[in-house]
C-alpha cells in the first residue's frame, strides 16, 4: 500500500502519531494509500522547522525570492499532466477539469513572481521640516494554510505563493482526502531551490488543524472549506490572536431574464452545475428563472443532460467524473430523494449510477425547489441542479440576498442596465454577467460575503498580500545641526 507522509525540512518525514487516514480512488472505489495523521509533535516539528527558516527567507531579497517563483512557474507548467493526474486519482477529477485546477492555480504563481512589485510603501518627503514619513509591510512569520478536497493543488497555490513571495514560511495542512499533489508541489518547490524548512505540509484531521490554531507560532491562518469549520476555525484562530481568512461553503444562484439567450443560459447552467461533479464553491446550484421563460429553459438543459459523458477521469472520453468518497456520494443522493418527497419536482433522477462500485451519481435535476426546501437550504456539493421560478428580477434578487450564503452569483440578460443594477444591488462577493463561474484572475482576489467568508481579507491578488504583510510607517529625521533646538510641546506640523 502506497505510503504519504510529512514534508518538512525538503523531505518526506514519517509520521509518529500512528495513526492513518485512507486515501481511495474515487473511481473504482478501491482504497490506494494511506496517509499519515499528524499527531501534536508531528505539528509542532514542522511549525519549528518553519520557524527556523524564517529569518533567513526573511533576508532573502526579493529578486532571489522571485526567481525561486520564476523557477516555480517552469516547474509547474513543465508538469501540468503528472499533477492533473494525481488530480484524476484521488479527487476523480477528469481530464479537462484537472488540467483547468492547474492551470488556475499556476496563473497564481505567475501572479507571485511580481510581489516585489507589490510590496513598494508609501513615502513623504518633508511630511514635517526635515521629517519624512514612509510605509514599508513585512512579513507575519509563520502562516498556516489549510485547505479542502475538491482543488488539492490550486487552492494551495492560492496561499503559499504569496505568503512565501512576501518572507513568511508555511506550513500547509491539505484535505486527508486527497494528498498526493501538495507533497508533488513540495517537491517542485525543493527543486526550484526553496530553502529548506520555507514549505512544509503535515497531514491530518482535527488534531492536527487544533494544533495549527492554538501554537503560539503560527501568526496567521488561511482556511477554505465548509462553512461550519470555517467558522469555527475563524473563532478559535481569532481567539488565540492569529490573524484568519476562513472561506467557507456557497449556494450558487443563476439568474436568467426572459431576454436572455436562453441556449446560452442552458449551456452555461450544464457547465456550471455539473463540472467536476458539482464539487466547486463556485458551482452553480440554483437557476432562478424568471416564470415566462422557465418552462422552456428547463426544456433546453432537460434534453442537454443526458449527452454528459460520465466516466473515470483515465477515460478521456469522461466529461464528468465521481464524487470524492460513497458517504458524500450517498448524502448527494439523498438531496435528490428528499426534494421528490418535499414537494420538488425531480425531473432527471441521476442516483441509479449510485449503485457502481465507484462513487458516481449521474447529473439530477430539480424544479419547483422553494426556501425552506433542504435541496435548496443546504450545500449540496454535487451534480444536481435545482431550478426555481420567480416572477421577476426584484424576486430574484431578493432571493439572492436572502440566502445565508454569498460566495459567487451569475446573472444571465441582454440588457446592460439591469446587469449593472444587478452587480450593484447584489449581497455577493464574485459576480459574473453571462459568466457563469465568475472566478476572479490572480490579479484580483478571491472571496464571498456573508456564511461564504469569516474574515476581513479576500484570498490572493492584492488582498492576499495585505493578509500575508503588516503595516509599518517609519518617521524620520537626519540630524542637522541648524535645525536643532530643544521643544518639549506636541510634535506637530503646522
Ligand atoms: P471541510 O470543511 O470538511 O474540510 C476543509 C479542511 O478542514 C480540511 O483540511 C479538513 O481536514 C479540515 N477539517 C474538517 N473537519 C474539521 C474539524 N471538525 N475541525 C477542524 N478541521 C477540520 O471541507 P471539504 O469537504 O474538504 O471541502 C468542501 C467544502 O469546501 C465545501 O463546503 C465548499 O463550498 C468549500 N469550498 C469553499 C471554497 C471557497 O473559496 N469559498 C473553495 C473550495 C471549497
Amino acid at each position: 500500500m502506497n505510503r504519504i507522509s510529512h514534508w518538512v525540512n525538503n523531505k518526506v518525514v514519517a509520521g509518529t502519531s500512528g495513526k492513518s487516514g485512507k486515501v481511495f480512488n474515487p473511481a473504482t472505489g478501491k482504497q490506494e494509500s494511506e496517509v499519515d495523521l499528524a499527531n501534536i509533535a508531528d505539528v509542532d516539528a514542522a511549525i519549528a522547522s518553519a520557524k527556523a527558516a524564517f529569518p533567513a527567507w526573511r533576508a532573502t531579497n526579493l529578486s532571489r525570492r522571485a526567481e525561486i517563483m520564476f523557477r516555480m512557474r517552469e516547474l509547474i507548467d513543465a508538469n501540468r499532466k503528472e499533477i492533473a493526474s494525481l488530480l484524476t486519482q484521488e479527487h476523480g477529477k477528469v481530464p479537462s477539469d484537472a488540467l483547468g485546477e492547474v492551470a488556475r492555480g499556476l496563473e497564481n504563481i505567475e501572479f507571485a513572481c511580481g510581489v516585489p512589485a507589490m510590496l513598494k510603501g508609501g513615502y513623504s518627503e518633508q511630511a514635517s521640516t526635515g521629517v519624512d514619513v514612509y510605509s514599508i509591510r513585512q512579513p507575519l512569520g509563520v502562516v498556516a494554510g489549510i485547505t479542502p478536497f475538491n482543488c488539492p493543488a490550486m487552492v494551495p497555490m492560492w496561499m503559499f505563493a504569496n505568503a512565501i513571495m512576501c518572507g513568511n514560511t508555511f506550513v500547509l495542512k491539505p484535505s486527508e482526502k486527497d494528498p498526493s499533489a501538495s507533497m508533488f508541489i513540495a517537491d517542485l518547490l525543493r527543486q526550484a531551490g526553496l530553502p529548506d524548512g520555507v514549505y512544509n505540509v503535515v497531514h491530518g484531521d482535527k488534531v492536527a488543524v487544533d494544533r495549527l490554531l492554538e501554537h503560539p507560532d503560527i501568526a496567521a491562518v488561511s482556511f477554505v472549506g465548509s462553512t461550519p469549520i470555517a467558522k469555527y476555525v475563524y473563532e478559535t484562530g481569532t481567539k488565540n490572536g492569529k490573524r484568519v481568512q476562513a472561506l467557507g461553503g456557497a449556494k450558487n444562484h443563476m439568474l436568467v431574464l426572459p431576454d436572455a439567450d436562453l441556449d446560452m443560459a442552458a449551456d452555461a447552467a450544464i457547465s456550471a452545475a455539473y463540472g467536476s461533479a458539482g464539487e466547486r464553491c463556485m458551482a452553480v446550484s440554483v437557476v432562478l428563472s424568471v416564470d415566462s421563460v422557465a418552462d422552456a429553459l428547463v426544456e433546453k438543459i432537460k434534453t442537454r443532460v443526458p449527452n454528459i459523458k460520465v466516466g473515470a477521469g483515465t477515460d478521456p472520453a469522461s466529461e464528468m467524473g465521481p464524487l470524492i468518497s460513497r458517504e458524500h456520494r450517498d448524502k448527494v443522493a439523498g438531496y435528490v430523494t428528499g426534494a421528490a418527497k418535499e414537494g420538488a419536482k425531480v425531473v432527471i433522477d441521476g442516483t441509479d449510477k449510485a449503485k457502481d462500485e465507484g462513487f458516481f451519481l449521474n447529473p439530477s435535476l430539480i424544479d419547483h425547489v422553494k426556501p425552506g426546501m433542504k435541496c435548496y437550504d443546504e450545500e449540496i456539493f454535487g451534480p444536481v441542479l435545482t431550478v426555481m421560478r420567480v416572477k421577476g428580477y426584484d424576486e430574484g434578487l431578493k432571493t439572492i440576498n436572502d440566502n445565508q450564503f454569498g460566495n459567487g452569483t451569475a446573472i444571465f440578460t441582454r440588457d446592460g442596465g439591469v446587469a449593472r443594477q444587478f452587480q450593484y444591488e447584489v449581497n455577493v462577493g464574485m459576480v459574473g454577467i453571462n459568466v457563469p463561474i465568475p472566478v476572479p484572475v490572480s490579479y484580483y482576489s478571491f472571496g464571498g460575503w456573508k456564511a461564504s467568508l469569516f474574515g476581513d481579507q479576500h484570498m490572493y491578488g492584492p488582498e492576499g498580500i495585505n493578509f500575508y504583510t503588516r503595516g509599518k510607517v517609519v518617521t524620520s529625521r537626519w540630524p542637522d545641526p541648524r535645525t536643532s533646538q530643544v521643544d518639549l510641546g506636541f510634535p506637530h506640523n503646522r
